[in-house]
Formats: C-alpha cells, structure tokens, sequence
C-alpha cells in the first residue's frame, strides 16, 4: 500500500501506518485543543494511541489464526479507519474462515475483559455512544472502546468479520463464489444503510461505508474471477507467442522489440532457455531517459519473477500473479526451460472468455 511508512516487524509481519492517519491525529489534536487547550489535546490524542494500538492487537489475532492454517501475511497497516491485515489468502475451509475471522474480535473481548476485571477500568454503556468526550477516565473510554470494536466488527457486513462469518456459514450451503456474492450484497446494503446513518452526523462512518462498499465488490469480483480459472492449468492459459530477448541484449534492442511486437512485457532468455527475468515497457522507457539506449538489459530488468510448472493449477497462479500488483508469472517445462508466461491481463482475457461462455449457457438454459 503506497503512502504509508513501516513502524516495526513482529515475527515477518510489518506494521506501517498510512500518512494520513496523521491527519487523524491533527485532527483529534485540533478538536480537543479548542474545547480545553494542551492538556485536553494530549488527553484525545493518547486515547486515539490506545484505541489503535486495540486495532493493531485485533489485527494481530487475525494474523496468527491464519498462521496456524499456514497462511502468511505481509504487513498489517493502520488507516485512519481502521486496520487492515493483508493476509497472503483467505482459507477457504468455513471452519478456518470463521477461525480466522474471530480471532480479531475476541482480541478486544479480552482486552476489555482485562481492563474492567484487572485494572478496575470502569465505563457504562451510555459512554459508548460519546468516545470523544472525555469525562471519563482514558482506561474506561479504552474499555469502552473494545466493546465497540467487537460489536462492529461482527455486524454482518462482508469483508468485515461477521461478513466473513456469514460468508463462511453460507458457503456450506452454497458453495464458495455464490456465498461470497451473496454476503457482498449483504454487506453492501448494510453499507449504504451505515453512508446515510453516517451523513446525519458521523463522517467517519461515511468513509467505512465507503470502504465495505468498495472491498464488498472487489472481493466478490474476485472470487468469481478466480472461480473461472478453476479446473484450468497454467499450461491453459499462458502466452506462447512471444518474443524474448538474449541476456545481451540492449536497452536499444528492447526498444526496437517494443515497436515491432504488440508485447508489452519481454522475457529475458538464455541459451539454455531459462528465464532470467522480466523487462516491461514502462522499465525499457525509464531506462532510455535515465540510462540510456547501450545500458545491457540484465542491469535493468526485473530479476524477481515467479516460475511455476505448465502442470501447475491456474486458480493458484491466479493469486500469484494479482498479488503482485501488475503481475507476471513464467511457465516452465520439466527441465526448467520457459514455455511461456501469465500476466494480469491474459488472466483477465480468460475471465472474460469463460465468463462469455458461461453468460450463453445461462441464456441457452433459460430459453
Ligand atoms: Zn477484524
């Protein structure tokens, strides 16, 4: 995620923080600095610390229930909103998605069940609906706050986790792709419902609704794209018609490639017909202004390109290739020669041929 700065490490999971939950704190800073000056600003910002300090917690429950079923993740990153861990996938398994999914919300539990029971933290309920206020004590409206995250959380809005819940307990019924389209369409409505209660008074509720609208469609577009690519092998779908380029190779002799190809992305071949990495066109371009056209490819190119088997299942090399961003994945034969590889755009291509294929078969089925 672009914007945001690493704070630390915890066991191969970064935290960063995006730039703009500063802005939060500004904000926070601000509000409390005109109601009671210094010493109400530094009260509001260290109970905003605190709150998401509980954020990065719930998020790491998440984390390491997903690494009990072997499932890395990357970092998790504080937004002014909210946390979001970016797990490497979610399980698929409705037993291991509700797992995973829970373990964020009893995170709070507990830390609100520590901070009432061992700490003597006390808060009543009517606090909750006014954490900004700042009557009560820091260790009571923190408290106060972990109920809240738990009970947000598990409102059955999809990707949040009684989303994912609800996803999970669906999926039993009716197959993964078509439970993830329905609890997006659930989550989604509960989403326009959360904009308008938001716009009667509570901004930041209008840019979570925002986001669970967003991420609703964006997951369950996935979902379905990936389901197409199910039963497929990679050997299916990759691109044989290419042009690579020798190790030799010049930026110069890039470029003419460029111009008499439709390529957009070059594989660097060997003799031996290894891949040894990747020049795209927006690299080459790069290069012709900042190196020059007789730089060698090799210093160039991208040397860090997954290489997997023609034999090996597209529905995994689709989660290879979109997690990468603008991704590329070679194909190799059984001595490690390239056959040819996948990008995001061919995978694209194919999602829309079989969902073509299947809109017909519906149209064929309901005539
Ligand atoms: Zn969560």
């Amino acid at each position: 995620m672009g914007w945001s700065i690493k704070l630390f490490d915890v066991s191969g999971t970064a935290v960063r923080i995006h730039l703009t939950f500063f802005l939060l704190l500004a904000w926070i800073a601000a509000i409390h600095w005109s109601r009671g000056g210094p010493a109400e600003a530094v009260h509001g910002v260290a109970f905003i610390v605190g709150l998401f300090v509980c954020v990065v917690l719930h998020e790491f429950g998440h984390v390491f229930a997903a690494r009990r079923y072997g499932i890395r993740t990357s970092d998790v990153t504080l937004l002014p909103i909210g946390g979001v861990a970016s797990l490497e996938r979610m399980p698929e398994k409705p037993s291991q998605e509700i797992a995973v999914a829970l373990a964020g919300p009893a995170v709070n539990l507990v830390i609100a069940l520590v901070l009432v029971i061992l700490l003597g933290a006390r808060f009543d309920l009517s606090q909750m609906a006014q954490l900004e206020q700042a009557q009560s004590t820091l260790m009571g409206r923190i408290a106060a706050a972990n109920v809240m995250l738990l009970v947000f959380n598990l409102i059955p809005a999809f990707p949040m986790d009684g989303g994912r819940v609800l996803r999970a307990l669906l999926t039993v019924r009716m197959g993964y792709t078509r439970a993830t389209r329905a609890a997006a369409s659930i989550g989604q409505g509960l989403a326009v419902i959360f904009g308008f209660l938001g716009l009667l008074g509570n901004p930041l509720l209008v840019l979570i609704a925002i986001f669970i609208f967003l991420a609703a469609s964006g997951e369950a577009g996935y979902v379905q794209a990936r389901d197409y690519t199910r039963g497929y092998l990679a050997s299916h779908a990759m691109i044989t018609a290419f042009q690579p380029l020798n190790p030799a190779a010049t930026v110069d002799d890039a470029a003419a490639l460029l111009l008499r190809t439709t390529q957009q992305e070059f594989p660097v071949v060997d003799g031996a017909g290894a891949l040894r990495g990747v020049l795209t066109r927006e690299t080459l371009i790069r290069a012709l202004q900042e190196k020059g056209g007789a730089t060698p490819v090799l210093e160039i190119m991208d040397r860090d390109v997954p290489i997997v088997p023609e034999s090996a299942c597209l529905d995994n090399v689709f989660d290879q290739v979109q997690r990468r961003g603008r991704g590329i994945v070679g194909v190799v034969d059984p001595r490690q020669k390239l056959v040819g590889y996948i990008t995001t755009e061919n995978l694209a291509e194919l999602v829309m041929i079989q969902s073509s294929r299947s809109a017909r078969t519906e149209q064929a089925a309901g005539a």
